[in-house]
């Protein structure tokens, strides 16, 4: 029977990763962005918001803007 509990998050959440990195609910999105792509490379618990995707892109797009003028 324990097995079961073990299976549900078998290979897919690296809880080393989040014990050492909690998001806090009322981060600010800067913060929430920065959690999203460290935890994207280190573990595929749960998809990316829309929310902080967009804040992606955006914060991309800037910062190539500001660097090529
Ligand atoms: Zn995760």
């Amino acid at each position: 029977m324990a097995a079961i509990t073990v299976a549900r998050f078998n290979g897919d959440m690296n809880s080393d990763w989040h014990s050492e990195h909690r998001l806090t609910p009322h981060a600010p999105m800067a913060e929430r962005v920065r959690w999203h792509i460290q935890h994207a490379e280190k573990c595929a618990c749960r998809p990316i918001p829309r929310d902080v995707q967009d804040a992606m892109a955006q914060r991309g797009s800037e910062e190539t803007a500001g660097a090529r003028s």
